[in-house]
Formats: C-alpha cells, sequence, structure tokens
C-alpha cells in the first residue's frame, strides 16, 4: 500500500509551498490544507517561529509522528480537520474518547491548528477583576463564592469604591477591569449602569470588561426594559465586552440541574447575539466537569460555533474546569471532583480542532489549571494566557489552589519556558491602551 503523504506544516507568515518529508513533490491533500489554512481568519500578523519544539523536532515530524501512532478511527476523525473540513457534532464527541497515543494525535493537530491561525505569539491581558459583591440570591449548586445578605462575610462595593479600584488597576498597569458579582436582592436596576460612569469619569482609557449575560438579563427585567435597550444603556455608559460567564453547559436540562434559577440558554443566547448586534463584543466559556455528558459539551461546542458563523463577535473561548472542593454540589455528593487532568487538557485541544476557522483565540485559565496546567495547553491548542487579575476570589472560595493573581514578569516567563513569544494585549486583542508592562 503506498504510503500516506505527510501534509504541509508550515511557519506561520511563510507562504506554504506544499513540501512533502521524503519527497519533493506535493500532493493535492497537502496543497489543500495548506491553501485552506491560510484562508483561516488571522487576529494578527503571523510571528516567525524558530520552526524547532521544545523537544527538538520540526513541527511537521511532530505532527507526522504524533498521526502515525494514532488508531485508524481517530487518524480518520483527525485527518478530516487537517483537510481543513468542519468536525459535525457525533465526530467531536469521538474525539472525547482520545486517551494514550490519540490523545497525542490530538494535542498534536491542535498545537498545528493554533500555529496557522494565530502563531507562536502566546497573549495575555493586564487586568483587575473586581467582584462588587458576594451577596447572591441565585444559589447556583457549583458556586461557594456567594453568600447571605445577613452573613459576617457578605459585602458590597457602591460605584465609587469599585472606581476606586479600577484606578488602582490602572495605576499598577492594568488595561481592563473586569467586574461581576453576585445578583444582590437589594440591588437597583441603576447599579450597573452607574459603576460603568463612575469607572469610566475616573478612568475614561480603561476597558470595561463588564457584567455577564446573568447579570444583564437580571437588570433588564428588574428595570422592565429589552435585552437590547438595556445593552444599548450600559454600552452608553461605558460597557466595552461583555463575558461570555454564567454560559456553564448550554443545555437547559443541565442548567436545570446546576442552577435552576439562572437564565435559561435562550436569554444566554439573546443577551449575546443582541450584545454583538450592538457591536459589543464577548468572550465564550464553558464550565465542565460536573454532571454534565460528553454530548452536553459537544452541543454547548456547536451552539458557540453556529452563534460566531452568524455574528462573528466571540472574541475568545475559555474552557474552565469545575474547581469542586467547597461547592454545594459536591458537599451534597451532587456532583464529582471536576475533570481529570487529562479531561482538563483534551476539552481545550478539542475546543481548538472543534472551533477552528471560527474562534481564534481559545485561553487557558491559571485560575483554574495552575502556570503548569496552562503551559501545557499552550502546547495543546491553546494561545492565551487570560490575564493579571490582580485578585481573585470564585474559583479560590470553590477550592482552587492557585493565587489571586500573577505578575506579568511571571507570565511572560511561563510563556517563554514553552518556547513561545509572549505579547500584551488589549481585551479585545488588539494593541493595550498604554505602553506594554514588561516586568
Ligand atoms: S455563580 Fe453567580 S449567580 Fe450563581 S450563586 Fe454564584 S454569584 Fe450567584
Amino acid at each position: 500500500m503506498a504510503e500516506k503523504p505527510r501534509r504541509a506544516v508550515v511557519a506561520p507568515g511563510v507562504l506554504p509551498g506544499p513540501r512533502i518529508a521524503g519527497s519533493s513533490g506535493s500532493t493535492k491533500a497537502a496543497m489543500v490544507v495548506a491553501e485552506r489554512s491560510h484562508a483561516v481568519r488571522l487576529t494578527r500578523a503571523p510571528e516567525p517561529t524558530a520552526g524547532v519544539l521544545l523537544d527538538g523536532s520540526t513541527p511537521a515530524d511532530h505532527l507526522e509522528t504524533r498521526m502515525s501512532g494514532a488508531s485508524s478511527s481517530m487518524r480518520a476523525l483527525l485527518d478530516k480537520s487537517l483537510d481543513a473540513k468542519r468536525l459535525r457534532a457525533r465526530e467531536i464527541g469521538e474525539l472525547f474518547d482520545a486517551k494514550g497515543a490519540d490523545f497525542e494525535a490530538l494535542q498534536a493537530v491542535a498545537d498545528f491548528w493554533r500555529r496557522e491561525t494565530v502563531g507562536d505569539v502566546v497573549t495575555y491581558v493586564v487586568n483587575r477583576n473586581i467582584n462588587f459583591t458576594n451577596v447572591c440570591g441565585v444559589g447556583c449548586g457549583f458556586c461557594a463564592f456567594s453568600t447571605a445578605i445577613a452573613r459576617e462575610d457578605a459585602y458590597f462595593l457602591s460605584p465609587e469604591q469599585v472606581a476606586d479600584r479600577a484606578e488602582e488597576c490602572w495605576e499598577r498597569g492594568g488595561t481592563e477591569v473586569c467586574i461581576q458579582g453576585g445578583i444582590h436582592p437589594k440591588l437597583e436596576w441603576t447599579y450597573y449602569r452607574d459603576v460603568l460612569t463612575s469607572v469610566k469619569q475616573r478612568v475614561p482609557e480603561i476597558h470595561c470588561h463588564t457584567f455577564s449575560p446573568m447579570e444583564v438579563v437580571w437588570g433588564a427585567k428588574k428595570a422592565s426594559m429589552s435585552v437590547r435597550s438595556y445593552l444599548e444603556m450600559l454600552k452608553e455608559a461605558g460597557l466595552g465586552s461583555l463575558p461570555g460567564t454564567a454560559a456553564e453547559i448550554l443545555v437547559d436540562e443541565i442548567r436545570r440541574e446546576l442552577a435552576p434559577k439562572k437564565e435559561s440558554v435562550a436569554e444566554w443566547v439573546e443577551v449575546i447575539t443582541t450584545a454583538h448586534a450592538l457591536g459589543i463584543p464577548t468572550t465564550s466559556t464553558i464550565m465542565f466537569g460536573h454532571v454534565e455528558k460528553i454530548e452536553h459539551r459537544v452541543e454547548h461546542l456547536v451552539l458557540l460555533r453556529s452563534i460566531q458563523d452568524d455574528t462573528g463577535g466571540f472574541t475568545e473561548f475559555v474552557p474552565l474546569p469545575y474547581v469542586h472542593e467547597y461547592t454545594p454540589m459536591y458537599i451534597q455528593g451532587r456532583s464529582g471532583p471536576g475533570p481529570s487532568h487529562l479531561d482538563a487538557i483534551r476539552m481545550h485541544s478539542i475546543a481548538r480542532v472543534a472551533l477552528r476557522g471560527s474562534i481564534d483565540n481559545i485561553q487557558a485559565s491559571w485560575v483554574k489549571l495552575g502556570v503548569s496546567g496552562v503551559q501545557e495547553c499552550l502546547q495543546s491548542g491553546c494561545n492565551d494566557f487570560g490575564g493579571t487579575l490582580m485578585e481573585e476570589s470564585i474559583s479560590r472560595l470553590a477550592g482552587a489552589d492557585h493565587g489571586q493573581e500573577l505578575w506579568v514578569d511571571q507570565i511572560r516567563s511561563a510563556i517563554e519556558s514553552v518556547g513561545r513569544v509572549p505579547r500584551q494585549r488589549s481585551t479585545t486583542y488588539g494593541e493595550p491602551p498604554q505602553p506594554p508592562v514588561t516586568t
């Protein structure tokens, strides 16, 4: 039987002459991959790459070795991806079976698409998380952050106090504040607008990445306004982008188990698509490893992909492994202990492969995975390190071991130590609004 030709793997930014290892010729398959992969929308000019991986192999040899070790069924799926064809839901589901050599092949293909899509740059944003209240009556089963209004640990920040923190963030070189909080029963619908107004009056240049779809739904209902009008009001007050949080798993049957009082899938989609229509970009997330099945994760990914086809408004996708330790669901025996390490890394690789040509930036969360986990994800399809955060309490209170803040130099050296190029970005993957902080 004739040997299957190798695919052309090229340094980003270099036009791909279809090179077949062991041959000076070319094949149709190699050319298709080379042509289509370069049709992928780039978010920035690709970086030159040394063309050698940490283990000393070239990307082409690495991919070839990993693919040759995979089972024939996994190779068929990954071949389809390498031919730049979109995987169907059933095929995405089959990727979750990848273990051992199949998993290594999946990682290599995810890394291939990462390199082809965004090059060797790994981005990060200098930002601060501001959780303005921990009082919340929604009672999500996976949340160890919220508390009751009468509890001693309950707190609430006024718009002015949020602005104080935003100003500190800016003075420390931060370009973004990510502001979210509990659904405090005494909150007025004007609060979100007032927070934005206060922050922007104090620090006009800072980007407000603020309020989850859940908060927008709640605010609009409380104000008796449509989601569209409410978002228009927030945009007018300084909203820059929305976090695509409160997504958890976008399947109503699972949401009822996780958080019966949370917004429905239709409401989440309405907020996100309306934001995109108004020119407000959003991120996208998945929280996985609790009670859902693989088919639910697949449904979630396919939904995000179809939204992106329609709107193009997602800037990134962030897989968030469930942190279980102090959550009510885990304590009551209603969830397992979160995803295994393999499952967590595999989810990132699958995201890259499933969302190829749709959402270009795949982030690994150091809060959930730790620095070494992120470094592994960077070699498994990811290209973004997330933010410095300055203070992060939600994951920590659920039992995550990782700290509240990473300094910029820690992030940069973690990126460089896996052979990649660190670059500070703005929230929306452009140039940050002030000179990058480098130490
Ligand atoms: S996840 Fe958010 S909405 Fe749910 S209980 Fe916690 S703070 Fe409230």
